[in-house]
């Protein structure tokens, strides 16, 4: 089988406002077509019109090509060698960044295209299926301007997830720095009231987990803050210190009293293997299409388990990156958990509206996947609704 086209759409939700700190109103959507009828679909959490310039630009250097270019007339039915040559082809401008996180859209699509054409879900080519594979959490960020309309937001929507059959969320308890919500300025000593109202609405045996969206630029200061935290049981702490602060990093994995978890930017293993190598952090959160698709993902989920340390991915667009995740999952017995936007509490049309076919959270929990490749169907309507062209968004 042969790659023959690879087609690219910037999707945009109908409400986008620019300006947002929200990678919920775009998409970039590859569709991978075969010599053989197959079509493969996948997608990254990139600036869309940044993601389709590293796949549709042309080049004039071997090592520099475009990556839609770079992979026409490969097999997919084996995307880690497709990987390892267009790494190659490509590493000029990229290696690692956009051009990455683009070629982990088409990778991901690689990888539904290689279970089609088996006839069986992606998961069975990955690896071994675990006995208990890891569950979605709901990952919570409500759309609120005023800190008191946040928390009673947040405990609503815990409770609520609890009831959809999530066993485990997250707290985006972004009141500060520079991931703060709806321009929020709260002082970080807040934080502890969301935690604190959250724990006591769902009770004991619920695994609650805190993302401050690099809210500290100093190691003391986020230790001080964790520290008051200790008595309400929270698996981890996301992204505590900005991404470059490798030093800043190993110090606090060090001493925090709770796990520290990051890694939702990098892109290849590579990136991981440095900061797992320096002790920076417990729990590893590629995104499976940043991270350069579900050949790095594997990776990376491969160097935690050599070190023994667990992963929890990243996965903040639509079902067709948690189907990918939740692939990932059947074969990882290091993951306990990957993130999920409940689509109950989705405020994006486009991630509501992108697929007739996804995963589906039910109070029994994420079924194993059954259908080929990453099952997912896209809504072909939905998809006409939300291409931009020229027209509709420059
Ligand atoms: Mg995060």
């Amino acid at each position: 089988m042969k790659i023959t086209k690879v087609r690219c759409h910037v999707l945009l939700d109908p409400k986008v406002e620019v300006g947002a700190t929200s990678s919920a109103q775009d998409d970039l959507v590859v569709e991978v077509e075969t010599d053989e009828g197959i079509t493969g679909v996948g997608e990254s959490d990139i600036n869309a019109w940044i993601g389709r310039a590293c796949i549709e630009s042309p080049g004039t250097h071997t090592m520099d090509v475009g990556l839609g270019k770079a992979i026409l007339g490969l097999d997919p039915t084996d995307p880690p060698s497709v990987w390892d040559r267009v790494y190659v082809k490509t590493a000029m401008t990229g290696r690692r960044g956009a051009l990455i996180h683009a070629l982990g859209a088409l990778d991901m699509a690689l990888w539904d295209i290689a279970g089609k054409a088996k006839g069986v879900p992606t998961w069975q080519l990955l690896g071994e299926k675990v006995e208990n594979p890891g569950q979605p959490y709901a990952s919570l960020l409500p759309q609120d301007a005023t800190f008191d309309a946040f928390l009673a937001s947040l405990v609503r929507q815990t409770v609520e997830a609890k009831k959809i059959g999530f066993t485990a969320a997250k707290l985006e308890t972004l009141i500060c720095g520079p991931y703060a919500t709806m321009g929020m300025d709260e002082s970080d000593e807040r934080m502890i009231e969301i935690i604190a109202a959250v724990r006591e609405a769902v009770g004991p045996n619920f695994t609650l987990m805190v993302d401050v969206g690099y809210a500290w630029n100093d190691v003391r200061r986020a230790r001080e803050v964790i520290e008051t935290w200790v008595d309400y049981n929270i698996l981890f702490v996301e992204t505590p210190l900005w991404s470059d602060d490798i030093d800043g990093y190993a110090e606090l994995a060090r001493t925090s009293p709770i796990p520290i978890a990051a890694g939702e930017w990098l892109a290849t293993h590579y990136e991981f293997r440095e900061l797992v190598e320096r002790g920076c952090l417990h729990v590893l959160q590629p995104d499976v299409g940043r991270v350069g698709g579900l050949t790095e993902a594997r990776r990376v989920c491969q160097l935690a388990a050599a070190h023994d340390l667990t992963v929890v991915p990243h996965s903040w667009k639509t079902g067709i990156g948690v189907a990918a995740t939740t692939q990932l999952a059947m074969v990882t017995p290091q993951m306990p958990f990957f993130e999920m936007i409940p689509r109950q509490f989705a405020d994006s049309e486009l991630r509501r509206d992108l697929l007739t076919v996804q995963p589906e959270m039910t109070p029994d929990g994420l079924a194993v996947p059954t259908l080929p490749g990453l099952g997912i169907e896209l809504n072909r309507e939905a998809m006409e609704k939300f291409e931009v062209t020229a027209a509709k968004f420059t």
